[in-house]
């Protein structure tokens, strides 16, 4: 039965729902803040989203997967920083390879996929009286506006799971070209390159491939607030990021400066800086009206990019509503629909993702830290150590109890 559903927000998570939704048989409508050509051409990516091999699978299920094999890491490479010097180090296969197509060209491409494949697209910033008027006119209304502040009220804050109520990390994100990551000390294959600095924070590296059709590198910082590694809240341009970034690299990772030592911004908005408190909400949002609404996405659950989850759980919190509309049939979306949705992601991945990423922005407990040294010295615990992150129930529950830890690695005794 055809069902008519709005989404609203035309970021990754939004277009993989609407299209999914189209594909599904039903009438959908999709309200963004901008075109497809406003996307590409005028604004800095949301994020990042180095997407990892099972959340490439839910994109080519829906036939979205333009992009290939274009750039790929191969795993992740993980130096702990200690003294000044670079200590141990994990370097691991990934389950499969790490995309990152820049946002700006993966949404303006699908919302010319979704008009083609014959979705109605509204272009208007939704207010909160436009979602009362939307929420009236649909048997469903989704918000995937990311981390917009008026999506946040209609959203309840969930106190509990939310866990934080203050960012955890400083953020910079720089586009860079020029980065020979051949250069890089022990280079082994392109990754998803970590720096982590315990007192500081961390800062990272990940194979990118811009909007313009070329190869280049993220550089990721994530700095505690106040320390050494929180640089860029004076930077008023890109170009002035990538010189503090260098600067901090030649000062304290100069073992990595002959790497990147040429690197350039790639695009003049190609650069972003914050900060946000990793947020999970409630599933249902009610209106002044009385209507609801529910959320996805960003506006469900933003994460810390520490540990490159948020986009991963965006497309696998799509790929389970668009299970539970199919499930749904003819019966009403109602608020027991929405809750019991939310939750069915929340046991299935969610959990596991959100705890996962925020054991990230802490000292690394007991467990986790036996088990990174431990992958520091084997590369089989390193490369089953990696591909967890594609699937982040597997680290659970042994991530959190030392005796299960132990036990998980004796399972490469040889
Ligand atoms: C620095 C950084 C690095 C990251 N690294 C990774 C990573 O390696 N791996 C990973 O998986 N994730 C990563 N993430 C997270 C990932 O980028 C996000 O989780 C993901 O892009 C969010 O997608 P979304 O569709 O939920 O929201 P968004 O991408 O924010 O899209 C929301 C859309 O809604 C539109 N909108 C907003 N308000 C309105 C309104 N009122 N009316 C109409 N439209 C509206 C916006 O313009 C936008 O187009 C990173 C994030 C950051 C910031």
């Amino acid at each position: 039965m055809s069902r008519k559903i709005a989404v609203i927000g035309a970021g990754q998570a939004g277009l993989i729902c609407a299209i999914g939704l189209l594909d599904q048989g039903h009438e959908v409508t999709l309200y963004s803040d901008r075109t497809a050509s406003n996307w590409l051409n005028d604004v800095p990516p949301t994020g990042l989203n180095g997407i990892q091999h099972a959340s490439a699978q839910i994109e080519r299920r829906y036939g979205l997967d333009y992009w290939g094999s274009e750039p790929e890491a191969v795993g992740i490479d993980l130096t702990l920083v200690a003294d000044g010097q670079p200590g141990p180090r994990l370097i691991g296969r990934a389950a499969g390879p790490i995309q990152v197509v820049d946002l700006r060209l993966k949404c303006s491409r699908w919302m010319e996929e979704f008009e083609t494949r014959g979705g109605t697209l509204v272009i208007q910033s939704v207010e909160l009286e436009q979602l009362e008027a939307i929420a009236a006119q649909h048997e469903l209304t989704i918000v995937a506006a990311g981390k917009a502040k008026l999506m946040g009220e209609v959203f309840q804050r969930d106190p509990e799971r939310s866990v934080y109520d203050r960012p955890q990390r400083r953020i910079a994100m720089l586009l860079v070209k020029g980065v020979d990551d051949r250069k890089f000390p022990g280079f082994k294959f392109p990754a998803l390159k970590f720096n982590l600095f315990p007192e500081w924070g961390e800062y990272f590296w990940l194979p990118y491939f811009h909007k313009t059709g070329q190869r280049c590198y993220s550089m990721i910082f994530e700095a505690k607030p106040g320390g050494p590694m929180d640089l860029f809240d004076d930077c008023r341009s890109g170009a002035e990021a990538v010189e503090v970034g260098k600067q901090f690299v030649r000062q304290h990772a100069p073992w990595e400066l002959e790497a990147c030592e040429n690197m350039e911004l790639m695009d003049e908005m190609g650069w972003l800086k914050g900060g946000f408190p990793p947020t999970v909400r409630h599933p249902v949002g009610r209106l002044p009206s009385g209507a609801i609404v529910t959320p996805l996405g960003d506006t469900a659950m933003a994460f810390d990019p520490v540990g490159g989850q948020g986009g991963n759980n965006g497309i696998h919190m799509t790929q389970n509503l668009l299970e539970q509309v199919q499930a749904n049939g003819d019966a009403p979306f109602d608020e027991q629909w929405m809750t019991n949705t939310f939750e069915r992601h929340w046991q299935n991945f969610g959990r596991a993702a959100y705890s996962f990423n925020n054991k990230l922005l802490e000292p690394l407990e007991p467990a986790l830290a036996s088990v990174v040294m431990a992958a520091a010295k084997n590369t089989a615990i390193a490369d089953d150590f990696v591909s967890r992150f594609d699937s982040p129930n597997r680290f659970f529950p042994w991530i959190e109890d030392m005796e299960l830890a132990q036990q998980h690695l004796a399972q490469f005794a040889s």
